[in-house]
């Protein structure tokens, strides 16, 4: 049997008719090579954004069910639109809704996680023949509604579809060639990355890059699904992200991210007693908010109280405080929110076996004036919290003190919309 390929086409790539048209090309050219295709669209352009600048607009929290129903939308346009282009070329196509492409999720709406891929009518359509477009971003719950997948949620349709159908690779065509050693807007010599382990990609996905979304690595590494991650507007490859065990070559580090999304919540005079840190997170993860950083200070004497603090997502600044209420006033808890921090990760397999890579860090830091303040790391990761505004030079001196620039480097003209 041929192998089949899911492809899959970030809004930038389908943004107006000339692009839809050029992504319905290169999938008749899949095709034609012989294989068996799945394509996953994203919404067009801005859609996403104008759908919920559109839902703001009529109500200042709207209903998250009903947020899905609008959103979903976006995606379908996409499709369906491609549907008629790819018929034209003379190759029969049939688009699908998440739902009837059996993408089954939990009922957490607007940020809801699959559960299962019941595949068996694209695999039918398949065996027909036809080429499968597929909403990307978007499922059923279990309790029968629309859900979506949280911004970005397209790249986790086309991984999960590509688990479930067995395709030899999930490709993502996007707006940038690659992944970079660093967001080229701000750093103008990154390389472009030809292979990343899973690893790496999911600690740069976690702190920052914005090519992949997170959850689709995750998915990726847990299925064994090889990502081409790659530019539509040109036939160069781009990255490849495979397993550790597939990568040759081992970089001491691999790129330097960051994000400028972040805020810090900071709870002052918390008692200092067991089960607090347990009932603050708690109170959270219930409202559905992820925390990255935490740090807690003991308190100095015997009967003092303690600090800590934590960085959310920006935009679940209103949500933590919100969540947080109850315990603070129970506790006498003051809940300080410094919304416009950022954060500088550098990233690399290679540091596992290096001593002396976080000293680097934070001497570079230190020589650029950089105050840093919350540091976190994984085995692979090394993380700095900074003011928002200092992001741009940091980034610019561990890309340059980790000496990541190289031969491969971006054309100016091309545009970065979906690194971000
Ligand atoms: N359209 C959605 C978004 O803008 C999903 C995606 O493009 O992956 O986040
Ligand atoms: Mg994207």
């Amino acid at each position: 049997m041929s192998s089949t390929v899911v492809m899959k086409f970030g809004g930038t790539s389908v943004a107006d008719a000339g692009r839809l048209k050029g992504a319905a090309a290169r999938i008749v050219a899949k095709r034609e090579a012989g294989h068996r295709v799945v394509a996953v669209l994203s919404a067009r352009g801005k859609e996403t954004d104008r759908l919920i600048a559109d839902a703001q607009e009529v109500s200042p929290h709207p209903d998250p069910r009903e947020m899905d129903m609008l959103l979903s939308t976006g995606e379908r346009v996409s499709c369906a639109l491609c549907a008629m282009a790819i018929n034209d070329l003379g190759h029969r196509a049939i688009s699908l809704t998440g739902s009837q492409a059996g993408i089954v999720t939990d009922t957490s709406h607007t940020k809801a996680r699959i559960l299962d891929v019941r595949a068996d009518r694209i695999m039918s359509a398949l065996d027909d023949d036809s080429i499968v477009l597929v909403a990307g971003f978007q499922g059923v719950s279990t309790a029968k509604d629309v859900t979506t997948l949280g911004r970005g949620g397209s790249d986790t349709t086309a991984v999960a579809l590509a688990a479930a159908v067995g395709a030899d690779v999930c490709e993502i065509y996007t707006d940038v060639a690659g992944v970079f050693s660093a967001d080229p807007r701000i750093v103008p010599d990154a390389r472009k990355l030809a292979v990343v382990s899973f690893d790496e990609m999911l600690e740069m996905s976690a702190s920052g890059a914005g090519v992949l979304q997170l959850r689709s690595v995750e998915y990726a590494r847990n299925h064994g699904v090889r990502i081409h991650c790659r530019s539509s507007f040109e036939d160069a490859p781009g990255t490849v992200i495979v397993s550790e065990e597939e990568t040759v070559e081992h970089p001491l580090i691999t790129a330097v991210t960051h994000s400028t999304g972040e805020a810090r919540v900071t709870l002052l005079g918390v008692p200092d007693t067991p089960g607090i840190a347990g009932r603050v997170t708690t109170a959270l993860a219930d409202a559905n908010v992820n925390i990255d950083m935490i740090i807690q200070n003991e308190p100095v004497s015997e009967g003092a109280r303690a600090d800590m603090s934590f960085t959310v997502p920006r935009d679940d600044v209103t949500a933590a405080q919100i969540a947080l209420d109850p315990i603070a006033s129970e506790h006498g808890i003051s809940v300080v929110a410094d919304p416009a921090m950022g954060k500088v990760s550098i990233v690399g397999a290679g540091m596992k076996s290096h001593p002396g890579v976080a000293a680097k860090v934070f001497r570079t830091l230190g020589e650029q004036e950089i105050n840093i303040e919350m540091i976190s790391t994984s085995s692979i990761r090394i993380s700095c919290v900074v003011q928002g505004d200092r992001v741009p030079d940091a980034v610019r001196a561990l890309h340059s003190a980790f000496e990541l620039a190289g031969p491969d480097t971006i054309r100016p003209e091309q545009p970065f919309g979906e690194f971000a």
